[in-house]
């Protein structure tokens, strides 16, 4: 079953239509090729190994930055085949592979097949990388596991102290408000109520985890840390964790209040989850590179994952006296919103299970 999940998950990574996506995800890609540009002292010289290259564009970044030999792995055949051909053509694929002309002298060695079983690369030696290259996230971080696949390579091929890219990872968590739902939307439909369709479309968005863009405005609590990975160190295990957090009013979501108008109950709707990578100064000395899946910053491919509570809760804000022509803060009793968010990797490979429990709102 594993091998038909692994047919299935490859063979949706060979159609150019994805990979497009993710190239044309200019904060994702940017980010990359600047941490790999910007730090010539780790790049210039060095072992790279990118696992999952696609279509090669960051073996074509480590290239570019100097790299002396760069082994790029990938499991579809297709995939395989067009990064060694988009090597060649750009005069960086490496001379002397079997089957290949001498007309290019490049550092870049496409190699077929899963990074945990390496096919026809005896050549390589395990603990002889320099710099671990990957862009293995999906969406809500951890869908797809394929960071798991990362640090088996990270543990086989690696060097002792060697450099993985990006070497951070972190996941956050915050409730969103009214706004970040379809209600708003199916209220006026060119005057017409269709609100019955909001309530419904809230109601099954209870049930399951939805992958949408929120608006940084619809946010309406502050900001916590949900999970934070170090990848140069961290178990796979750790991939499946359990977090309780707290989540309190935002200032923000009082002065979003307009003007004038009551000191309000604020409704929280559900929370929103997100990731940074982190291109940290451990390896990127000269250039550290924080990639942000943030709503508050540019949207990506990745955008947020949204899990919705059954019933709305109301929560009170501290609300800005200045914002309301009020002399004097008025400040209520804050509320806040006590969960615990587990996400494990499901049984059925490849998808994971997020589970999220109240345990406290007062
Ligand atoms: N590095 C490319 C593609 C990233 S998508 C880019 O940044 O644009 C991830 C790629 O990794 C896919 O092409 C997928 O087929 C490949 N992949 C996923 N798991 C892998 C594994 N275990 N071994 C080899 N390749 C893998």
């Amino acid at each position: 079953e594993i091998t038909n999940i692994n047919k299935k998950y490859f063979g949706s990574y060979s159609s150019f239509g994805i990979h497009r996506d993710m190239i044309s995800d200019k904060v994702r890609t940017d980010a990359y090729r600047q941490a790999i540009l910007e730090n010539p002292s780790l790049l210039r010289g060095s072992v790279v190994m990118d696992v999952g290259c696609g279509t090669g564009i960051l073996s074509l970044f480590a290239a570019q930055a100097g790299a002396a030999r760069v082994i790029s792995v990938e499991a579809s055949e297709k995939m395989a085949e067009v990064a060694t051909q988009i090597a060649k053509d750009n005069g960086l694929l490496r001379n002397g592979l079997p089957g290949e002309d001498s007309q290019c002298n490049g550092v870049i060695e496409v190699v077929q097949g899963m990074v945990e079983e390496l096919p026809n690369a005896d050549h390589i030696k395990p603990h002889s990388v320099d710099v671990l290259l990957s862009e293995w996230m999906g969406y809500c971080l951890l869908y797809e596991s394929m960071l798991s696949s990362v640090l088996f390579a990270r543990d086989r091929w690696l060097k002792p102290g060697g450099a993985i890219l990006p070497d951070t990872a972190t996941m956050f968590v915050a409730g969103f408000g009214r706004g970040g739902t379809s209600i708003p939307f199916w209220e006026d439909v060119y005057g017409f109520n269709m609100s019955c369709i909001g309530r419904e479309v809230v109601e099954d968005a209870a049930r399951v985890p939805i992958v949408d863009v929120i608006d940084s405005c619809n946010i309406v609590t502050t900001t916590k840390v949900l999970q934070s990975f170090d990848l140069a160190t961290m178990h796979p295990k750790q991939m499946d964790f359990t977090s309780e957090v707290e989540l309190e009013p935002s200032l923000d979501a009082a002065l979003n209040h307009p003007a004038g108008s009551k000191l309000e109950t604020t409704w929280c709707y559900g929370v929103v989850l997100w990731f940074d990578t982190g291109f940290s100064e451990r390896f990127c000395t000269e250039k550290p590179v924080n990639l942000s899946t943030s709503p508050y910053g540019p949207s990506t491919h990745w955008s947020q994952t949204i899990l919705t509570f059954r019933e709305p809760i109301a929560m009170a804000s501290k609300v800005c006296s200045e914002k309301l022509g009020v002399v004097g803060a008025v400040d209520c009793p804050a509320a806040r919103i006590q969960s615990r968010i587990s996400i494990v990797r499901a049984a059925q490979h490849r998808s994971i299970d997020i589970s999220m429990e109240l345990t406290g709102i007062g």
